[in-house]
């Protein structure tokens, strides 16, 4: 078997990913609004990008690279990629690949266009030009050149030299290298010949859909340059030497566009694989020797014996200057940065002023000439435009949509130091108790003028039959609890309503089992109030005599929802069902990747920490969430 060859372990700096970040250039067209870049770079491997907190401010980052808008592809295979290649003709492997939101330059930068080709066409040549000059040396050494070509797409393996082919197992041989039993690979005598394979299948990928914009923008495509060197003369050692050039899926946040059904399953596993790859990245470049997560998606699994370890690896980050494209710039910002520092001083949008000049080259002249010409009254007012215009939907002036907002906080939460981590955690926390209170405030509010109503409904009905007040008449009547009317204190007057009528019950469940789930304790509480009774250990009874209470097809609609939500829905569906947090929404996604589907809500069960008790609960509130929406 071809052994791998570890790099000299002199270098520390081996098992980290270089990042290098590209800049496409400004190119919306539907920019009638004249709304500019909102980010520009600064240097060869500095760039800043508007803060959304504060536009007195910018967010600087550093990367190893910078590529400006006006780098040319042969600039970025000369920094980024040519010095890796000499290392796979010496048993090592390699890795490039192409990170960042759909239309940020990931196809263009690694397969580029007739006219302007890419890396992988300039790296393949490359190699065969290394392999060319040390055959012509005369080393003793006989090297033989091949290739292989894959997609990842909703975490099946699939071969694209073998159209038609079902998903391919992922193993690791005794020298922990990576392998794909099953995987065509094709041997290669010249570039011309990687060419003839490689076009036909990227056609395959890209026709294999009706919509091949979608696909090709959600799967990885995973080109692999084996390079097998055997010495002529005995003891006749072989040495192999993989490249992997990667063109990663879409980084954007696939749950912002309304994804259902099959996208909707597609974005989850792309989130999962390009999330595990960053937690990856991540433990590689911190450097501590802690567990490497390479198992827990396929992409990194695969990419395992090539990215990290003695591996050379390169991560070109694209991002798009257009102001629609921040929240994507600013997350796979984050993704490829350890750090970044605000300055304070405002993102100036010089295109605003003269958009027939390029912006990268405005932000370089008024870098070079030390700052804006411009007077600071002209800024300003630029600074203050940008506030107001209401065109965009994350707006990093206005105000962005909670949702967004929400997850850009979150996002800063994970970048930043500690200091500023509880600072802003403070702040969140604050800003979540007021909305709760808000909430329950509100929810008060109409509780108590539902209960005026119903009171004087129950005035004028008492002599009437109770059963006309009755949703079902064989259903038992619900939890009574006299004493709230009378004492509209905040907990007391969510449960009042279920006093007067079965029809009302459900319905304040669904209110009463959704505060926040930031506010767990509160949550507890008031679930106990509206159950049976206190859980009292082991499987709650109150399962059986609450369920007991509903109509059966009712129940086995509901169930049938929840199934579905556990099936397909994307994290944040899953953290809208009552009692899942982030940890078990992500658990959940992770079972289904390596599971497939939940076949019954009790499959539940299986995953790691969700006990009877738990489960039981679980059920409860959802189903009385469920049906009182
Ligand atoms: P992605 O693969 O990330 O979705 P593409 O590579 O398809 O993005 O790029 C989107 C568009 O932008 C394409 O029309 C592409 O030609 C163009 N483009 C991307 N990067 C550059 C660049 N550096 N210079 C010129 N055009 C670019
Ligand atoms: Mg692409």
């Amino acid at each position: 078997m071809a052994q791998r060859v570890a790099v000299n372990e002199g270098s520390k700096r081996t098992s980290r990913v270089r990042v290098a970040v590209r800049l496409r250039p400004y190119m919306d067209k539907q920019d009638d609004k004249g709304e500019g870049p909102c980010v520009r770079g600064l240097g060869p491997q500095k760039l800043e990008i508007i803060n959304w907190r504060n536009a007195t401010e910018t967010l600087q980052y550093q990367f190893d690279v910078f590529h400006g808008e006006e780098t040319t592809q042969q600039e970025v295979f000369l920094t980024s990629v040519k010095p890796t290649l000499p290392h796979i003709l010496n048993g090592q492997n390699a890795s490039v690949f192409a990170y960042g939101p759909t239309g940020a330059g990931k196809t263009h930068t690694m397969l580029g266009s007739q006219e302007q080709p890419g890396v992988i066409p300039r790296a393949v040549r490359e190699v065969f030009n290394l392999v060319g000059a040390q055959e012509k040396g005369q080393d003793g050494w006989e090297y033989s050149v091949g290739m292989s070509y894959l997609e990842i797409y909703n975490e099946k393996v699939l071969d694209l030299l073998s159209p038609g082919s079902q998903d391919l197992p992922i193993r690791e041989d005794k020298d922990r290298n990576i392998l794909i039993p099953g995987l065509t690979h094709t041997s290669l005598s010249s570039f011309a010949d990687f060419d003839t394979h490689f076009i036909p299948a990227s056609l395959n990928r890209t026709t294999a859909s009706t919509k091949l914009n979608q696909r090709s923008s959600r799967s990885h495509a995973i080109l692999l340059i084996k390079v097998v060197k055997s010495q002529r003369g005995p003891p006749h050692r072989q040495q192999t030497g993989k490249l992997y050039l990667v063109d990663l899926a879409g980084s954007e946040d696939n749950r912002r566009t309304e994804n259902r059904g099959i996208r909707l399953k597609e974005s989850g596993a792309i989130n999962l694989s390009l999330f595990t790859l960053s937690k990856v990245v991540d433990a590689l470049n911190a450097g501590a020797g802690g567990r490497v997560p390479y198992r827990d998606s396929k992409l990194t699994r695969l990419l395992q014996d090539s990215l990290g370890g003695s591996a050379h690896s390169v991560m070109i980050t694209n991002i798009a200057p257009e102001y629609r494209y921040y929240f994507d710039t600013f997350t796979a910002l984050n993704f490829a940065a350890k750090s970044k520092q605000i300055v304070n001083r405002p993102f100036v949008r010089e295109t605003l002023l003269a958009p027939t000049i390029a912006p990268g080259k405005r932000a370089r002249e008024e870098q070079e000439a030390g700052g804006s010409s411009e007077p600071q009254t002209k800024k300003s007012k630029e600074v203050k435009k940008a506030e107001q215009s209401p065109s965009q939907s994350i707006h990093p002036h206005g105000s962005p949509d909670s949702s967004v907002l929400e997850r850009l906080l979150a996002l800063e939460k994970m970048m930043m130091g500690s200091a500023e981590r509880e600072r802003l955690s403070l702040l969140q926390t604050v800003a979540q108790s007021r909305k709760e209170i808000q909430m329950l405030k509100e929810k008060q509010k109409e509780l108590e003028d539902k209960a005026k109503m119903f009171n004087k409904q129950s005035e004028a009905t008492e002599s009437e039959s109770k059963d006309a007040l009755l949703f079902k008449t064989d259903l038992p009547p619900l939890h009574r609890k006299q004493s709230t009317a009378a004492k509209p204190r905040k907990q007391q007057a969510v449960v009042t309503p279920l006093q007067v009528s079965q029809v009302q019950p459900l319905q304040q469940c669904a209110l009463v089992c959704k505060p926040s789930q930031l506010l767990d304790k509160k949550k507890k509480r008031v679930q106990t109030e509206v159950g049976e009774g206190k859980e009292n250990g082991g499987v709650d009874p109150g399962v059986i005599n609450w369920e007991s209470h509903l109509d059966s097809a009712l129940l086995e609609q509901s169930r049938k929802k929840i199934l579905q939500t556990l099936n397909s829905g994307s994290l944040k569906e899953l953290k809208s069902l009552q009692l899942i947090g982030d940890k078990k929404a992500k658990l959940i996604m992770g079972w289904r990747e390596f599971n497939g589907h939940f076949t019954q809500l009790e499959d539940l069960r299986k995953i790691e920490g969700i006990t009877a008790k738990r489960f039981s609960s679980f059920i409860k509130a959802n189903i009385l969430s469920s049906m009182g929406k």
